[in-house]
């Protein structure tokens, strides 16, 4: 694995991993390699969610984009990741009350439920085909899980959160799935899951619609800060006024160390098994819903939209792949569904999050050239946070007719 995130700035582009998205796209998503040198207001380096929306936002504000995606659009984290699209940013934010005080707590909570929203809009606007549906289950394994899922109910309650969100006990549990590992819940009608390649290159259509010159097997190889930055790649290069860096996990140390050092690569896993027969896929998922447990390698997983079980989990920080990740993870899955002993598994695959300091996603502008933005580092929990960071940064930059009039000097 961590020959494929230095993979990103070396000239040998990557196809898809071999994982149940790639073989399940609905769009064909193909771009040339930058072979010239080209002007651009605003370059965003990356080819995910993060780099995708963030030039969607800024096309929709009138500004000329290029983007440069070292393989394909999707690759990464975006095109393989479980698919859960769960309100919030992925962890207990209260812990930071001193340094931004409840107003921003109170903040952050807000944007991570509307992070949600911006992804069913997008969905819903560019009718984006991509297997979405709501519904979702947090699982408690043991007591504290369950207070801190109370704990979570009652600050969703007093925040007007407008999805029904229910506590499940032990009783309720067979109601949403045939598991009898887990001592509780919280079911929230707001959070649900989706095929996230098929959104990342629905939402690259869009990107491309909207004027968005997308150039893939083009990774940026280094840059030239100033007034207006260039970004040089193999064949060819891009003068802008704002550059995006939105490589997370695979951006590396070389092009920028000032954010590669600050996001640490992890693999997480995930397994498809073959489609579940009869009522097999109904009696252990009887909702559609996603399922994550609360642990910190925990496990996550869901039906596909051909009644497979997509079941992730695990953790390395090795930059190694496990040498057998069915094997790995197989044992996981049957510890919560013993049904689905001896189903076979078709598909096997993993990919980097990125990972940050104090696991808070990292939205910036480089201390030493304020005309490059950042947007990284959302653990396992990207799927609608990089919706956001990409409306943060399109909302930081000055409106189009005078962007060239707040460049630093
Ligand atoms: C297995 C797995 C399961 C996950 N499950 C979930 C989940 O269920 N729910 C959830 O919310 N989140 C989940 N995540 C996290 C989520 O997928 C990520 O947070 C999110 O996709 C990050 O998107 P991104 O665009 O920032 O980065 P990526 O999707 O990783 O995209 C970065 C892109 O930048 C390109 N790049 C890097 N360097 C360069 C360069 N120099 N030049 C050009 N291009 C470059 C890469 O090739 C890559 O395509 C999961 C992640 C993984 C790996």
């Amino acid at each position: 694995m961590m020959d494929e995130f230095d993979m990103a700035v070396t000239p040998f582009a990557q196809p898809h991993t071999h994982s149940y998205y790639a073989a399940s796209t609905r769009y064909n998503v193909d771009h040339p390699i930058l072979e010239e040198s080209i002007e651009a207001d605003i370059c965003v380096v990356g080819g995910g969610f993060s780099g995708i929306n963030t030039a969607i936002e800024l096309a929709n504000r009138g500004f000329s984009v290029v983007l440069l995606e070292a393989n394909k659009i999707g690759w990464g984290a975006s095109g393989r990741n479980g698919g859960e699209l769960i309100r919030g940013i992925g962890h207990g934010i209260d812990q930071f009350t001193k340094e931004i005080g409840e107003e921003g707590v109170a903040a952050i909570n807000r944007m991570g439920i509307e992070a949600v929203d911006i992804v069913k809009n997008r969905v819903a606007e560019h009718s984006i085909d991509c297997d979405l549906v709501m519904g979702y289950c947090d699982l408690a394994l043991k007591a504290a899980h369950i207070r801190e899922l109370e704990e979570d109910y009652e600050s969703l309650q007093a925040s007007g959160y407008s999805h029904e969100i229910k506590m499940l006990s032990k009783e309720d549990m067979p109601s949403v799935i045939g598991s009898d590992r887990y001592i509780g819940g919280m079911l929230d009608m707001g959070s649900g899951h989706l095929h996230p390649l098929n959104l990342v290159l629905g939402e690259a259509v869009v990107a491309a619609e909207l004027g968005v010159r997308i150039f893939e097997n083009t990774a940026a190889e280094s840059i030239t800060k100033g007034n207006k930055p260039v970004v040089k790649t193999a064949k060819g290069q891009v003068t802008c006024q704002y550059l995006v860096l939105a490589g997370n996990a695979y951006i590396g140390h070389k092009l920028e160390p000032h954010i590669g050092g600050k996001v640490l690569p992890a693999g997480s896993y995930v397994i498809a098994t073959e489609p579940l027969e009869g009522n097999l896929a109904s009696s252990i998922i009887p909702k559609n819903m996603a399922f994550a447990d609360l642990s910190i390698a925990l496990d996550y997983y869901h039906l596909s939209g051909d009644n497979r079980l997509l079941f992730g989990g695990l953790c390395t920080y090795s930059g190694k792949d496990p040498s057998d990740i069915t094997a790995a993870l197989r044992p996981n899955m049957e510890r919560v569904f013993p049904q689905l002993k001896g189903v076979n598994v078709d598909f096997e695959w993993g990919g980097m999050i990125g990972i940050g300091a104090n696991r808070l996603p990292q939205i910036g502008r480089l201390p030493d050239a304020p005309n490059i933005f950042y947007a990284q580092a959302y653990s396992g929990h990207g799927v609608n946070a990089t919706h956001m960071a990409a409306k943060v940064i399109a909302e930081a930059l000055p409106a189009r007719q005078n962007a060239s009039m707040c460049l630093p000097g």
